[in-house]
């Protein structure tokens, strides 16, 4: 029995010492229930009474020392697996981070961003109208009748006859003018259609910025005081204006606004064309008959409006060539805002 003992135990000890020895198997194997261990221990009743306590003392060895590599060889092998998940999800905090491609603002937005800022400095407040308008808003509250030849020159997309696509953003002071007394002070910018095809200077959509001022006592040196700081704000504090004479169905006396090249400072250059002023804006006093078609009394109140393209201020102040870019979207030309 003493050998059997010894011979399982010198098996066991081999078994478990192989690299691929399977834990689970060998217990089961030396002692389980079935095993081999168990197997002499029941045999133990055989035995003479000295031998007894003898052979079971060395079997209780025999299963501690079986025992114990076992476990010791199971715990290691726990510790190595840990080991090896910890390696696999390892995280170094310190490692720098991906950049964060953030976008950033079209150049016509940059454009009436600054524009909304500089009025806003000015005390305007802003204001939105719909783009899908009445014809009366767009046109005859504005002093613009079904025949009037200045339909011609703002021919937009009609949805009905009597609605179409604003062909600018005047309709938004008639709106506030008919339902707003003065004192009215307000810009208006916003997307606006007309039926022009595409090229270096036109297309079918485009943005325009609209001012209203009425009050008591308004004249055209008001007028000119908010367009010269209008433009020293927006191109440059030497900036100087010119009011030439001109005609809009909407304002009486009405007038073209130059502004100084603000490249050359009206010497004469490439993007004056050699004038040393470069057109801007139109603007004039509020026309009587506006201001009685959206009820508001012409005896009492006076006022001025101006408006102008956003993106012909944008190719000037970026230099650039051909409005077209501003609206194909190539990210190359995007990217040098
Ligand atoms: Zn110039």
């Amino acid at each position: 029995m003493r050998e059997t003992l010894e011979k399982i135990r010198k098996e066991a000890m081999e078994a478990l010492a192989s690299p691929s020895a399977e834990l689970e198997e060998l217990r089961i194997r030396y002692l389980g229930k079935k095993g081999e261990l168990t197997a002499v221990l029941r045999g133990m009743g055989k035995l003479s009474a000295e031998e007894r306590p003898v052979i079971g003392q060395m079997a209780n060895e025999v299963r501690a020392e079986i025992e114990k590599k076992i476990d010791e060889l199971a715990s290691a092998a726990k510790g190595k697996a840990m080991e090896a998940k910890l390696a696999a999800e390892k995280l170094d905090v310190t490692v720098p981070g991906e950049p964060i491609r953030a976008g950033h603002f079209h150049p016509l937005a940059l454009v009436q961003r600054q524009l909304e800022d500089i009025f806003l400095g000015m005390g305007y407040s802003i204001v939105d109208g719909p783009e899908v308008e009445y014809d009366y808003y767009n046109f005859q509250a504005l002093n613009i009748p079904p025949d009037h030849p200045a339909r011609d020159t703002q021919d937009t997309f009609y949805i009905t006859d009597n609605i179409l696509l604003r062909s600018q953003t005047s309709p938004v002071q008639a709106r506030v003018m008919e339902k707003t007394q003065p004192p009215i002070k307000i810009i208006s910018p916003g997307r606006v259609y007309r039926s022009d095809a595409v090229d270096a200077t036109h297309s079918p959509l485009f943005h325009q910025l609209e001012g209203l001022v009425i009050d008591r006592g308004i004249t055209m040196g008001d007028l000119k005081g908010a367009l010269d700081m209008f433009a020293k704000r927006m191109f440059g504090e030497k900036t100087e204006i010119r009011f030439r004479p001109h005609h809009f169905p909407f304002t009486e006396p009405s007038a073209e606004v130059d502004v100084s090249c603000f490249v050359c400072g009206g010497k004469g250059c490439r993007l004056c064309k050699g004038e040393g002023w470069i057109e801007i804006l139109g603007a004039g006093m509020v026309h009587p008959n506006v201001l009685r078609n959206c009820g508001i009394d012409p005896e009492v109140y006076s006022g001025f409006a101006f408006g102008l393209g956003i993106e012909r201020i944008a190719l000037l102040k970026y230099h650039i060539d051909d409005m077209r870019l501003l609206y194909e979207n190539d990210i190359r030309f995007l990217n040098q805002f």
